[in-house]
């Protein structure tokens, strides 16, 4: 690309952050105070790693969608998160379907699962799903010591690697248990969640759906587990019903990051 036309780029992004900036909604009032609980997680600096990633992205991102509305941008944001997968029965039924809808989700993985079924984790990638760690056998991190913690976490990094050609940036911690300042070892960022569907204990579809009714919000990061056919059921008609109340569901690390 010239110079010239990469300063007109440059302009336009600038114009269209400040158009956006004076349209902030309540929206953003959720969005920022997400950012707040991530920074109180994350640190600082680790946040700042991935904003910069995300920035250099939507710059380019920028350039290429210059000519989308700016209504377009302003559905309310929903993430349908998915643990202890890659599971081969169901994690396929979800990917049909979430095709079938044109929305993206986000599965974190565990490592030993990989293993076994590393056609369906590209698979999943290839899609344009978030493909994060779980860990390697599903540990509750702050019961290890800091040399097995992160054993846990970079040996599925790998993994992930050598399946995915990409290391991930995100993980759910097991149990939602982390360990303070961790990411600083790992460089990776812990997502937890808003809605916990308890899917694996009621394994009922009606109850999954009745749960994130009640909850949902823009912003609202939805916990599933890919391993019953309740979920998949339950998750392929909230996305329905979600689609027609307006939300856009998307990978969770749109949410993590305005
Ligand atoms: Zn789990």
């Amino acid at each position: 690309m010239k110079k010239g036309k990469i300063f007109s780029a440059v302009i336009a992004t600038v114009i269209l952050a400040a158009a956006m900036w004076s349209i902030k909604s309540d929206s953003e009032a959720v969005r920022t105070s997400g950012r707040a609980v991530a920074e109180t997680i994350a640190g600082q600096g680790m946040l700042r790693l991935v904003e910069q990633s995300i920035q250099e992205k939507q710059l380019s991102e920028t350039v290429v969608t210059e000519g989308c509305s700016l209504e377009e941008q302003q559905h309310p944001q929903a993430a349908l998160t998915f643990d202890d997968g890659p599971d081969a029965r169901y994690t396929p039924l979800l990917l049909d379907g979430f095709k079938e809808r044109n929305i993206k989700a986000s599965f974190f993985l565990l490592g030993e699962k990989i293993e076994k079924n590393k056609e369906l984790v590209k698979r999943i990638q290839e899609e344009g799903h978030l493909v994060g760690n779980h860990t390697y056998h599903h540990v509750q991190l702050d019961k290890l010591n800091e040399t097995k913690a992160r054993e846990e976490i970079l040996k599925t990094n790998n993994v992930i690697f050598e399946t995915t050609g990409n290391y991930p940036q995100y993980m759910r911690p097991p149990f939602g248990a982390w360990k303070k300042n961790l990411e600083l070892c790992v460089e990776m960022l812990p997502v937890f969640w808003t809605i916990d569907t308890l899917d694996w204990k009621v394994q009922n579809t009606e109850k999954i759906i009745g749960t994130v009714q009640e909850q949902i919000k823009d912003g609202s990061i939805i916990l599933m587990h890919d391993e019953y056919a309740t979920t998949v059921d339950a998750a392929l008609r909230v996305a329905d019903s979600l689609k027609e109340q307006g939300y856009e569901l998307v990978t969770v690390d749109q949410l993590i990051v305005p």
